[in-house]
Order: structure tokens, then sequence, then C-alpha cells
């Protein structure tokens, strides 16, 4: 008897025997749903009785037990019509299960089905044999979910490390490793409709194979013509001068890549491949394409994840409340795993894939309304700021605030003064004016005697703040007098970081500014109450953490001027309210934008003699994409010397980079703010924040080898004055003139559309920085699923207020899922 119906005869009997009372199955009879559809379907009963089972037991909790057996003795009758009785004949005539009989079907053989996808469903359900049969007993496998993958038959040490490499260690982390796309055998281009770029797999047959070597370029080319009913196909691959005696045993040959052109034909270069079995060409399958490292093929990792698939998915347990579930229309989580891996076709595979996105973002939702609730339960001081007080305070600042900085300063006072931590996102362009508002809370807190935290991401910019904030916040009618404010970075001498952190013990020093020697553990606040994290996006959610600590309950404000689009602010964000500048200061011109290709490097060069003629300064940047990387840091000490000599002979140059002393650094800084150098080559360091308002140049060199968001910060350090600013992008390669994000930031300044563009480029990991983890976690969800998001966070919302600690014991599972996913260092900010 099918495997799926004996579990039915042996649920129903049992629930007879016990008179209905849904216990037969712990939790209720409807628990085994999530893995009995999918033990139907791998035993292929026809997907209507299937349906019919389900829709009938869903409900059966709310049934009397009279009307439950009608239910089951309904299910059963269409069951036996459906196997045309003779399932039920020998199963009603044997007694109730013997747990001890030997298990009797086997797991399908392996072997073959990985390599060669399962075989289409067939129509109808053949026929069982119709001789006594054992009850089956599901065999247990030899490993746990949790078991490691070393466990798994065909996984050794070797593939367990390769394995290890892409973060798969146990059984399952295989069940969770999601194919990077599937190919679909059934829907195959033929060779004559293939187009220029179109990136396709094909399947033909190997008709020839040969090799020849390069000598200009010293290097081997494996030739392959492929052919299949409407044409061939010419296929090279470079430097692997072993396929040739491997392809030459293949006969049928699927290959994966990219159609391109050579001499007026098409053609594939390296493209993926695999042999083909006969039956393979026919099989009409969607098959998965995994991730691989080296040490793993595509073949072998297939069988891995099949054969788990088969031996574990009836332990995976659905932590989703089926309430949620079905509100959100989605599919059991065992169904989804199956079919992500081996989809039924591109539908179900949609399912799948809907199903675990929303998994993802409703878990870290979760996490993330945990947080916010946790938050608000605490207490916090009090911090008034009357409007007459506050008006006298402005009056310091040399400008008046923008309607955007003035809406975003009543936000924060209202937090300060709720009694609750202040919890809040300053957003803001670049330039938009972040400093001003945190200057004016700092201000409240300071009146009432408390002590702020500034903690910034570079030396350059704390020693800035350090800076601006002494000149608008000391003095006259101030609660801040200079020695209330002091600085502390990692070049501060030991004498008076002993000293400082003395008065920020003892409580005289009202405000610090720094980096992340604010962190270090001898920094003790005798009363922190405000913690303000300037470029947050610069630090992990630790860091924010760990400044927190150093206070009671303090408020807090974290700055970023990286734009994030609505749906991914709202995720990434949810435990933050956020205030918006959405308005740069008045007289503000757009920065005007030049692509360069760099032959064109002298056009650059006089402007830049034409702005500092006019009394402006420029900025020419080098890329040091690693402050540790020697060589390129020997070219950007060349060519500042080189443009000294050579270009800008009667100009004064200054020059600023990571390695430098960091007295030589202030010093170079404050040469340039000062005037006396004009122009200053710099490597990334000057990237956020740094404020010269009298810079009207920004010239990038190598400027493909920054990501977009890094372009418009440094596009950022100009135009911050009245005077027109232009920026100069020069790839470093002529051919990177095409590049999409260089292209990009000719068309816009805005950082909103930027940063949406930069986000469909690279994706929400890379754009938001993998130390902003929780997001490496999405692998399936897109961030710019709006709808999706929206569904995931009202679910989230639901439930917290229905169970707000989880403590139900229905949620248990869910409960568990929630802290894996937040696990420490991995977004969580359980501070
Ligand atoms: P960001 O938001 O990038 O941190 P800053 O706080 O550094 O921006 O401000 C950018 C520049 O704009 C500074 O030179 C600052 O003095 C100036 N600024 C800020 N607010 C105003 C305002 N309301 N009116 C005029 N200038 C302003
Ligand atoms: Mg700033």
């Amino acid at each position: 008897m099918k495997k799926s119906i004996e579990k039915l005869r042996k649920f129903f009997r049992l629930e007879a025997d016990r008179g209905y009372d849904n216990k037969a199955v712990m939790g209720g009879l409807g628990n085994i749903l999530s893995s009995w559809d999918l033990e139907a379907r791998e035993d292929q009963l026809s997907e209507q009785i299937i349906q019919a089972v389900i829709s009938r037991l869903r409900d059966y909790h709310q049934l009397t037990p009279d009307s439950r057996e009608v239910v089951l003795k309904g299910i059963w009758k269409r069951v036996q019509d459906y196997t045309g009785g003779k399932d039920i004949q020998q199963s009603t005539a044997q007694s109730a299960p013997d747990a001890a009989s030997p298990p009797q079907e086997k797991t399908p053989p392996l072997e073959t089905t990985a390599d060669q996808p399962p075989p289409p469903p067939a129509a109808k359900a053949p026929k069982e044999p119709s001789q006594p049969e054992q009850p089956p007993v599901s065999q247990p496998p030899a490993y746990e979910l949790d078991s490691p993958i070393t466990e798994v038959k065909g996984i050794g040490a070797k593939r367990a490390q390769a394995l290890n490499k892409l973060g798969i260690n146990t059984v399952n982390d295989l069940l969770f490793t999601f194919p990077r796309r599937h190919d679909d055998y059934s829907q195959l281009k033929t060779i004559n409709k293939l187009w220029y770029g179109d990136e396709v797999t094909i399947i033909g047959t190997v008709k020839s194979v040969s090799s020849r070597q390069i000598h200009s370029k010293k290097m081997t080319l494996v030739e392959a013509v492929v052919t299949d009913k409407s044409g061939s196909l010419r296929v090279t691959w470079f430097n692997q001068p072993w396929l040739e005696k491997q392809l030459s045993r293949v006969k049928h040959i699927s290959l994966s890549g990219e159609v391109e052109q050579y001499l007026g034909r098409l053609t594939m270069n390296n493209p993926d491949w695999e042999p083909l079995s006969e039956e393979q060409l026919h099989t009409n399958r969607i098959v998965p394409v995994y991730p691989l490292t080296e040490g793993l093929n595509q073949k072998w990792l297939r069988k891995m994840i099949h054969q788990v698939l088969q031996t574990t998915l009836p332990q995976v347990i659905d932590p989703l409340p089926p309430k949620i579930r079905d509100q959100a229309e989605l599919i059991p989580l065992q169904t989804a795993l199956k079919e992500i891996h081996y989809p039924e076709d591109h539908q179900t595979l949609k399912r799948a894939i809907t199903r675990l996105a929303f998994d993802e973002i409703f878990l870290l939702q979760m996490g993330v309304f945990r947080q916010k609730i946790l938050w608000e339960s605490r207490e916090a001081r009090v911090f008034e700021s009357p409007c007459e007080w506050m008006d006298q305070q402005l009056a310091r600042l040399p400008y008046q605030l923008t309607n955007a900085q003035q809406k975003a300063l009543t936000q924060i006072r209202e937090d300060l003064q709720s009694g609750r931590p202040m919890n809040r996102l300053l957003q803001g362009d670049v330039g938009s004016g972040k400093t001003a508002v945190a200057a004016m809370s700092i201000l409240i807190v300071a009146e009432h005697s408390a002590q702020t935290a500034l903690m910034a991401p570079t030396s350059i910019l704390a020693e800035q703040h350090y800076q601006s904030l002494m000149e608008f916040l000391s003095g006259e009618d101030s609660p801040l007098g200079e020695e209330d404010i002091r600085l502390l970075i990692g070049s501060t001498p030991e004498q008076e970081k002993d000293q400082i952190r003395r008065g920020l013990e003892e409580g005289q020093i009202k405000v610090v500014i720094g980096t992340h020697a604010l962190l270090e553990e001898p920094v003790i606040f005798d009363d922190l109450q405000l913690a303000v994290i300037d470029e947050q996006h610069r630090f992990g959610v630790e860091q924010r953490g760990t400044l927190r600590e150093k206070g009671q309950n303090p408020h807090l404000m974290v700055m970023t001027a990286t734009p994030i689009p609505r749906s991914l602010a709202l995720t990434i964000y949810g435990d933050l309210d956020i205030s918006i500048i959405d308005q740069l200061p008045p007289g503000r011109q757009e920065v005007e934008t030049h692509l360069l290709s760099p032959s064109e490097r002298e056009r650059a060069y006089r402007l830049i003699r034409g702005q500092v003629d006019q009394g402006n300064q420029a900025f020419i940047i080098y890329p040091l994409v690693e402050e540790s990387d020697q060589s390129d840091l020997r070219a950007a000490v060349e060519e500042y010397e080189r443009l000294q000599r050579e270009i800008f002979s009667d100009y004064s140059l200054g020059l600023l980079h990571g390695r430098l002393h960091p007295e030589q650094k202030e010093e170079t800084m404050a040469e340039f703010r000062n005037r006396e150098t004009q122009i200053l080559i710099s490597t990334s360091v000057i990237e956020v924040g740094v404020d010269i308002p009298q810079a009207t140049v920004m010239l990038v060199e190598g400027a493909h080898r920054f990501g977009l968001a890094q372009l418009h910060q440094f596009r950022g350090r100009v135009g911050r004055g009245k005077d027109k600013a232009y920026c100069i992008l020069i790839p470093g390669d002529t051919k990177e003139i095409e590049n999409k994000r260089l292209l990009a930031m000719t068309e816009t300044n805005d950082g909103f559309k930027l940063a949406e563009l930069d986000l469909k480029l690279r994706g929400p990991g890379q754009f938001l920085g993998t130390r902003q983890s929780g997001y490496s976690e999405l692998s399936l969800a897109k961030i710019t699923d709006v709808e999706m998001i929206e569904k995931a966070r009202r679910a989230a919302r639901d439930l917290i207020q229905e169970d707000p600690d989880l403590a139900a014991q229905k949620h248990q599972e869910l409960a568990q899922k929630i802290n894996q996913f937040w696990t420490p260092g991995g977004g969580s900010d359980l501070s």
C-alpha cells in the first residue's frame, strides 16, 4: 500500500478507537497535513484526492466527535473509490499497525534520481500489487536535521569542508541551500532560436572535440561542435586543456551560459556544462542549479540535497502558525522546501519562493518588533526644552534651520520629553544639515547637566564635529563651556585620554566626541543620557548597542546619509522611528557631474586650475580600496608628487591617506580648511562627512572601483557653499565609460534615486554592507518587493499583539526559529 494512504489508515483507525477525540496525533489530526500532502504527491496520488483530504482535515478540530466520524468515513470512502478498493480491503482486514514490523519500503535509489530528475508524474496512479502488505514504518535516517553534514552518506571530510565554506554545516543547512537558478529542461531553446546575448541552457549532441594552442597568448583552446535537430553551435573553453578528453567521452550534453558572437557567428565561451544521459534528454523537468565553490560539483550536490530531502523532510516542522499561513495564502514549509529544489512547474516554484521569502522577512520583522517593544517598555529621563529657550539657542547658528531640519528637531524634542528612550534615525542626503540638528539635541541634554556621546566613523570627521560644536555650542548663555566638550580619538595622547576618562566618570565633561575609541572598555560615564551616532551605516549594530550600554536607557539618535528606499527602511529600521530631512539648505546648486575618459584628464586639470584661481578648492581622490594595499598607496603618493611637480606646480597640494600619522592627518586637514593648501589629494578617508564649504571640485580617479553610495558621498563633499560645484569621474579604463553606476551619477544628484538603483544593481546584502547583517540572511526575499514586506509586517505585528512574548505553546517552534535567526552578531540588537 502507498505510504501516504497507509498513514491515513493508521491515524483514522486510531482516531476511531479513541472515539474521535482528535488526539490520535499530537496537536490534532490536522497536524499531519504539512507532511502528508508531500508524501501523497510523492506517492503520485491525484491532486484532486490530495486536495479533498486536506480541505476536510483542516477544520477537523472544530467538529463534534459525531461529525468527525462522518468526515473520516467520507474521506476513507473517497480514497477507497480512488484506489479501486484494493488498499482498503487489505488494511481493513488488518489489525492495528504493528510497529515492530520491518521497514518495507526504501527510499528510491538516489544514484539515478539525483542525476536524472524524477520522472514526471504518471497520468494515473499505478495500481499496487495486491499482495498482503506490512504497514510501512518510515525508516529513520541515520541523521537528524541538526546533525553535521558529515553524517550524511557520501559527504566526506573534504567535501564537508567545501560545503562549510558556503555556510553549510548541518543537514538543515543543506535543506535550506536554495538553488541560484533552475534550468528548465522542459522549455529549452533550440540552437536556431538563439540570440546574441541570451542567457540560455541548450541540450545537444557533441559532434566533435578538438584543441589547439594559441601561442601569442600562451593558452589552450578546447573547441566542441554541438548540434541539435535545429542546427549546430561552436563552443569554446579557454585554458582548460583537460576538457578535451572529458568532452570526447560525452555524447549528450547540456550547456548553460551566455550566447556570444565571434566573427559574425554565434558561440558560447566557457559555458557550464554537464553530460546527460539518454533519458535525461527526454525528461521535461526543472532542475536546480546550486551555488558552488571549489571542490564541489553540481551533480554531486544535487544528489546530496535530493537525498537529504527524501529522508529528512518529514522532520521539518513548520514554525509559522497556521493562521498566518492561511491568511497570507502560503503553502506549508515542507512543500515549499521540496518545490524550491524540485519544482513541478514554474507556478509551484513561485509559490515555494513566496513562502520561503515570506519567512525571511517575517522572522526579521518579528525580531525587530520585539526589540522595539522591549525598548518602549523602558523608562528614560525626561528632558524638557521650552520653546523660548530653544529659540534662544537656535540663534547661535549662523543660519536658520530649514523647515525639514525644524521638523526633525521637533520630533526629537518630543522624544526627549516622552519618558521613553528615544530611538530615532535621522536620515538626510549628504549636505542636508544633520549636524546642526544633532547639536541642538545635545544642547537640550546638556541644559539638564546630563552627558552626551557623539560617535563618528573616522577621526577626521570626529575632529570636524568637535570644532563645529565648540564653535556653536559653547559661549554666552550656553549650558556648555569649552571645558565641557572634549575630543577622544585613537591619537589623543594617553595622558589626555586619562584625563578625559576621569572627567567623564566624574561628570565634569558633558559632551564627548570621538571614534570607536569611545567604546573601549575603560570609558565610563557618570550619567550618559544621549548617544548620537553619525554615519551609522559605518558601524555595526553591535556597536550601537555597546555605546548605548554605557548609560542607563539613554536616548539614542543615529544619523545616516545613505538614503534607503522606504520598503527597506521599514524592514531594517523597523525598531527605529525615522525623521527625514528631505530638503537642502537654501542656495545650493546641483553639482555638475561629468564622466571623462582617461585621455581627457587634462580637461579636468584645467577646470581645477580655473576654480582654484577664483579662490576655490579641489579634491582629487585616488582609489585605495584597502588601506593596507601597498601598491595602491604607492600609486597615490606618486601621483601626488607628479601632480605637484608637473601639473599644479604653481599651487600647493596636500596629501591625505589612512597610513599617515594621526597628527599629520589632522594637520593636513587643518591646512586645507585654512586654505593653506588648495588641492587635497586623498584616498577614500574623506569619503564621509567632511565639510569644506569652499571646495568646488571633486575629481575621482579610478571611479569605476567605487560603489554608487560611495561616489555619491564623495560628490557630497563639494557644493556645500554658494558657488557652483563640479564632480568629475574618471574611470581607470576607457571601457568603463559605459559603467552603469558612473552614468547614473551624471544623470541625477538625488541620493534616493541613486540608492534605489544601487539596491537594484547590487542587492540588499552588499548595498547595506555585510556588517549590517540580518540582510545577508535574506537569500530569497527581494527587499524591493513592497507588497510582500507589508504582508509580513502585518502578520508579525498581529502576532506580537496577540502573544508579545511568544509564550503560547503553539508558538514555541517560532520563538526558537526567531532566536536562531537573530543570533548574536547576526543583526540583532539585543542590548
Ligand atoms: P550632513 O547632513 O551631510 O551631515 P552637514 O551637517 O555637514 O550635512 O551640513 C552641511 C553644510 O550645510 C554645513 O556647511 C552646514 O554648516 C550647512 N548648513 C546646515 N544647515 C544649514 C541651513 N539651515 N542653512 C544653511 N546652511 C546650513
Ligand atoms: Mg554629516
